[in-house]
C-alpha cells in the first residue's frame, strides 16, 4: 500500500498520530475531525496515500464506490438524522481553490442540527 511517511492523514492510518475511529476495514478508515464545523463530522479516508480527488482513476472506482455507500450509513451511525428531515454534506476539497489542506484523500462527512460553525 502507498504511504507517505510525512503525511498526517497517513500517520493517522498507521497509529502513530491518534484518531477517535469512526469506522475501519482493509482500504478505508474514518475517524472524527478534530475542528468539527458541524454536530457530526468525520473523514472518510482510503488507508492508502491517494492525494487527492485530482488523482484518482479507474483502478479507484470499486473504492470509491465504498466510500459513498459508506457515508450515509455512518452519518446516521453517528448522529446524524435520517433523510429528508436531517441528512448531511459529504464535501472533498481539492487543491489550493477547493480549499484543501491535506494532501491526502478525504471526504468530510457533516450533519446535525443547524446552525453549523461553517459549512
Ligand atoms: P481540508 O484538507 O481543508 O479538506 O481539511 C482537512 C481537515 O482535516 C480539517 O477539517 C482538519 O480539522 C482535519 N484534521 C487535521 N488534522 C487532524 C487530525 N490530527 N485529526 C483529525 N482531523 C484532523
Ligand atoms: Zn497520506
Amino acid at each position: 500500500m502507498t504511504t507517505d511517511v510525512n503525511c498526517i492523514f497517513c500517520k493517522i492510518v498507521a497509529g502513530s498520530i491518534p484518531s477517535r475511529k469512526v469506522y475501519e476495514d482493509n482500504e478505508i478508515y474514518a475517524f472524527h475531525d478534530i475542528n468539527p464545523w458541524a454536530p457530526v463530522h468525520f473523514l472518510i479516508i482510503p488507508k492508502a496515500h491517494i492525494v487527492s480527488l485530482a488523482h484518482v482513476d479507474s483502478q479507484h472506482q470499486a473504492l470509491l464506490g465504498r466510500i459513498m455507500t459508506l457515508a450515509p450509513q455512518l452519518a446516521l451511525q453517528e448522529g446524524a438524522g435520517a433523510y429528508p428531515e436531517g441528512g448531511f454534506r459529504l464535501v472533498s476539497n481539492t487543491g489550493k481553490e477547493g480549499g484543501q489542506e491535506v494532501h491526502h484523500l478525504h471526504f468530510h462527512v457533516m450533519g446535525g442540527p443547524r446552525p453549523w460553525l461553517r459549512g
